[in-house]
């Protein structure tokens, strides 16, 4: 696994892999790496290695099936995408842990650029803003957020030009506004959605997880409990959206979490539903002291939960 700062070598070293018939793959990240971001690095290579397995019947190639794509993973806080009261400076950080799990994980090229590389002339001029997508649930809580997020992304796509991008479905709005984003700007990078890796109690894997004390990590499996009491409620037939927010809130009020929203999507289109389906998502998210935690369910359309 190469390890490069620099814009300018990423752009070499994806130009090469592209030119040597390779497929470039990109998985952002903010570090401090967990299985669930393993998880997206593991289906980039599986999603190529699809592409290799159709061809391997033909050509007869198969060991270099790994070789068809370049994993490129990006590790950036990006400033940009917090607010002024949030945890930018004090976000988790280890390269030295991330540089080994990247490396076992199939990484090609670990991208760590420091904030001066990606935004030398300063705060960016120049920024990206999605409407309708970026608005309420963790729009509404964190001003400015997604715009962050996008314009940092975009400048990633540009910079690595991927065949395909890997995301976490753990942040789903994210997902819809990069999805809306690539669409309405022509990037021609398919967004790929990856399931969200959750520990053994269910609570979703997060580089936050780790500012949560004893006591409220024993709580916190509560709100995957209370997505799923949601999710098979709908898949009973509950149609009405509030009866829905409000079994779900129900279920945590006994615990300490505190929730700041929960909200139900169509999952497709993103407009809220005048009457449940079984093409939604359930998204929360809530407070367990000073430490903010998101998570949703999808109640899928062969009526299981996701
Ligand atoms: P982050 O480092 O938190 O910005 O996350 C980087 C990427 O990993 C995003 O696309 C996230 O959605 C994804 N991700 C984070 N946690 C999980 C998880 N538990 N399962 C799957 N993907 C995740």
């Amino acid at each position: 696994m190469k390890i490069t700062e620099y814009i300018d070598e990423v752009r070499g070293l994806t130009a090469q892999a592209r030119a040597e018939g390779r497929r470039v793959a990109l998985v952002p990240t903010m570090g401090y790496l967990h299985e669930g971001h393993l998880s997206l690095v593991r289906a980039a290579r599986e999603s190529v290695s699809g592409v290799g397995a159709a061809r391997e019947s033909i050509s007869g190639v198969g060991a270099e099936a790994d070789n068809r794509v370049f994993v490129v993973m990006s590790i950036f806080v990006n400033p940009l995408q917090f607010g002024p009261q949030e945890d930018f400076e004090k976000y988790p950080r280890d390269l030295a842990r991330d540089q080994l799990m990247a490396a076992s994980a199939g990484v090609d090229l670990l991208f760590v650029p420091s904030v001066e590389e990606m935004y030398p002339s300063g705060p960016s001029l120049t920024l990206i803003q999605v409407a309708e997508v970026s608005e309420g649930l963790c729009g509404a809580a964190r001003p400015g957020h997604f715009t962050g997020v996008a314009t940092v992304v975009a400048k990633l796509l540009l910079i690595c030009q991927p065949d395909e991008a890997f995301f976490g479905q753990k942040d789903y709005q994210q997902l819809m506004v990069i999805r809306q984003m690539a669409m309405d700007l022509c990037i021609p990078t398919r967004i790929v959605s990856v399931p969200i890796l959750r520990e053994k109690d269910g609570l979703a894997m997060s580089s936050r997880n780790v500012y949560l004390s004893p006591e409220y990590r024993l709580q916190a499996p509560v709100l995957y409990e209370a997505l799923c009491r949601g999710a098979d409620a709908v898949l009973s037939g509950e149609t009405d959206y509030d009866t829905i927010c409000a079994l779900v809130r129900d279920c945590i009020a006994g615990s300490a979490a505190q929730v700041e929203y929960v909200e139900i999507r169509d999952r497709e289109d993103w407009k809220r539903p005048e009457r449940l389906h079984q093409k939604v998502v359930i998204l929360l998210a809530a407070r367990l002291g000073e430490t903010r935690l998101i998570d949703n369910i999808l109640v899928g359309d062969r009526g299981e939960r996701i």
